[in-house]
């Protein structure tokens, strides 16, 4: 089995295939063993493991999730790349590669054809140009998701991790507390890629809970009302959620339910926990 987290391996890829890296699509080609290594570990892979990658390049990472999984399905967007992929993992025959845009797929339906009523990690090295629609994508799929564990920029890794009260806390922060447990593993730099990319990289867990954080009178009135607060994060509460314009309410009206939920009106999103949004979005909802 070649190994792909040498630079000249990856060297002599390109050249037999006359392969160039899509700088659109984010290729950032994994070449660090240990990473790898720490990607499979924090993602907690087991023999008896359903593991869906999202992104799966030239396959350095397939390739250790094949050895760990019982199944990996991969979905890769460029074409390009599926006759490479499929001889570097020729030694393997517990996997599937889908070519296929993971942002036109349905992922509840399609995990439920490929894992049946299993329960599934995602483990991925994400292109990183389309790093938080995949990560609401997979959040608000209802898939029957045990753990995500995603490689992503240090900065969007925080934001995904933050507690309410600190700068990196926002709409996505909230997102994640609402359907997880997030974990903040590890960094890796940029000399760990092929070619390497302007960042430095964060690998996070998210693990999915059994049971929603905060439970709400409606999910989508819930997720307006953090989208309302965080799209003018520097406004005070009462301006960013009347300037939104998608509640039906006064401005009086808003301020009077910010009062009787017993939140200053002066107060930013950011300072808001996710208890506070969920009792704020019912009776915005009323
Ligand atoms: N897993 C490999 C690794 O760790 O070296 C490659 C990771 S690279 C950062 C991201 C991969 O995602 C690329 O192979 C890219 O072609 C693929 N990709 C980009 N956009 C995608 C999309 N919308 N759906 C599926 N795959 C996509």
């Amino acid at each position: 089995m070649r190994n792909l987290a040498s630079p000249s391996v990856i060297k002599e890829i390109l050249s037999e295939y006359e392969f160039r890296f899509s700088k659109s699509l984010g290729q950032n080609f994994l070449i660090d063993e240990g990473a790898l290594s720490q990607i499979v570990a924090g993602a907690d892979i087991k023999d008896t493991d359903c593991v869906l990658e999202i992104g799966p390049g030239f396959g350095t990472l397939t390739q250790r999730l094949a050895a760990a999984a019982k199944k990996v399905v991969c979905v890769e967007i460029d074409k390009t790349v599926i006759p490479i992929l499929s001889e570097n993992l020729k030694d393997f025959d517990n996997f599937e590669i889908v070519n296929s845009d993971i942002m036109k797929i349905d992922i509840k339906s399609f995990t439920a054809e490929k894992f049946g009523s299993e329960k599934v990690k995602v483990a991925a090295n994400l292109p990183y140009y389309i790093t938080t629609p995949i990560i609401m994508s997979l959040l608000e799929s209802r898939a029957n998701f045990e753990s995500i564990t995603v490689m992503v920029q240090k900065e969007v890794a925080k934001r995904l991790c933050a507690e309410c009260g600190t700068k990196d806390f926002g709409a996505i922060s909230l997102a994640v507390q609402y359907f997880c447990n997030a974990e903040y593993l590890f960094e890796v730099p940029p000399s760990s890629f092929m070619p390497p990319p302007k960042v430095t990289s964060a690998v996070v867990r998210l693990d999915l809970l059994e049971k929603k954080r905060v439970c709400v009178k409606s999910e989508e009135m819930f997720f307006k009302t953090v989208k309302a607060a965080f799209a003018q994060r520097r406004k005070t509460l009462l301006n960013a959620l009347s300037n939104a314009g998608c509640f039906g309410k006064s401005k009086d009206e808003i301020s009077k339910i910010l009062n009787d939920v017993g939140i200053d009106a002066k107060r930013r999103g950011e300072t808001l926990s996710i208890f506070e949004f969920a009792a704020l979005s019912d009776m915005l909802g009323k």
